[in-house]
């Protein structure tokens, strides 16, 4: 049983009330040796508690650490871990459903850059899942960003996998930080390239090709890629914009879904790519709240956004509670400047 005494006390319906909290705390948790508690966990999710990908993330901790765990049944809402010491090792994991495999890396990845020596995880589940970023997101766009951090990390996408079959598989390696840099993004320079990806398993090429016609139609011409996946791999479909710059890469993308047109979907990844393009921010949305955690831990750094999303803001609160940093927001016309104070 863990002491009372010594748990952070953590509201998981805080800001926006989703994983993410949880997710935050484990890493840190972990870093810091610091147990906590959390009750009302994702209750601002319309299916709250933990779900197979919670409990995977946690799993895949304790793995990690070592450490001692109360709470972990599906749709447990409270939740209490004391962590051990951060072991380097070669992990596997398995999610057994289409939760989110990247989601999962995000949570241990960032222990094991305090481990005794270099790592491997390998993980099974979702790679390409509505609400969570897709495995090319973490390549293209967080994985050179935390390289810029002195973060050595390699993520490799070993095979595909949907909502909600699952199947897809994730590589990492990676090894402790030995020197952290700061992340100074302010500006990101001009567009270098755009394209478009689009993906299909099990789903007809025709969907994919339409998606990247209806984007290049709302963001100019792009270069296509179009990957056509053995369907064993599917049912799925993901269509994903890629932004060149020369200080930053994003990927925006939409999943496709039963009874949604190809042209919605482009609709979304398109008006998404749309608003960071027009804003001439540094980093988009998602990429905004991905970035603080490594951010927190260089000690230093700042970057530049166009959506001070409630993600973004309830991630600083966690992260704030666990390691002795203040992030400060100052309105830029029509940016957001991000910083540790
Ligand atoms: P939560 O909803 O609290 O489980 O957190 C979801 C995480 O997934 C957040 O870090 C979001 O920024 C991230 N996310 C959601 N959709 C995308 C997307 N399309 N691309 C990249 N990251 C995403």
């Amino acid at each position: 049983m863990i002491d009372d005494m010594e748990c952070l006390e953590l509201d998981g319906s805080r800001g926006e009330g989703g994983g993410q909290i949880l997710r935050t705390a484990l890493s840190l948790s972990m870093i810091t040796g610091t147990p906590f508690a959390m009750d009302r966990i994702r209750a601002g999710r319309k299916n709250p508690g933990l779900l197979r990908q919670h409990l995977t993330a946690i799993q895949a901790a304790q793995a990690v650490c070592g450490a001692e765990v109360d709470g972990t049944f599906p749709g447990s809402r409270t939740l209490r871990f004391k962590p051990g010491t951060i072991r380097a090792g070669d992990y596997r994991h398995a999610i057994g459903s289409a939760g989110s495999c990247t989601l999962v890396l995000q949570t241990v990845l960032p222990a094991l850059w305090f481990a005794d020596g270099p790592s491997t995880l390998r993980i099974t589940g979702g790679t390409h899942n509505p609400a969570a970023p897709p495995a090319d997101f973490l390549i293209r766009a967080w994985q050179p960003l935390l390289q810029r951090m002195g973060v050595t990390v390699d993520i490799e996408l070993l095979r595909h996998g949907f909502y909600p079959a699952g199947g897809g598989e994730l590589l990492a390696r990676t090894a402790p930080v030995t020197h952290w840099q700061p992340l100074q993004l302010e500006t990101r320079g001009d567009l270098r390239r755009q394209s478009a990806i689009g993906v299909v398993s099990g789903v007809p090429a025709e969907v994919a090709k339409r998606e990247m016609q209806r984007a290049s139609s709302q963001l100019g011409p792009l270069d296509e890629e179009l990957r056509v996946l053995p369907s064993s791999e599917g049912p799925g479909n993901v269509l994903m914009i890629v932004l060149e710059y020369p200080e930053v890469t994003e990927v925006l993308s939409a999943c496709g879904e039963r009874g949604l047109p190809a042209e919605a979907v482009a609709d979304r990844a398109a008006g998404d790519a749309r608003r960071y393009r027009d804003s001439g921010a540094a980093v988009g949305e998602h990429l905004a709240d991905q970035l603080l955690l490594p951010m927190a831990l260089a000690g230093r750094g700042c970057f530049t956004t166009h959506v001070l999303s409630s993600h973004l803001k309830t991630n600083c609160e966690v992260i704030e509670k666990f390691l002795p940093v203040s992030f400060d927001f100052a309105e830029i016309g029509r940016q957001v400047r991000v910083s540790l104070a």
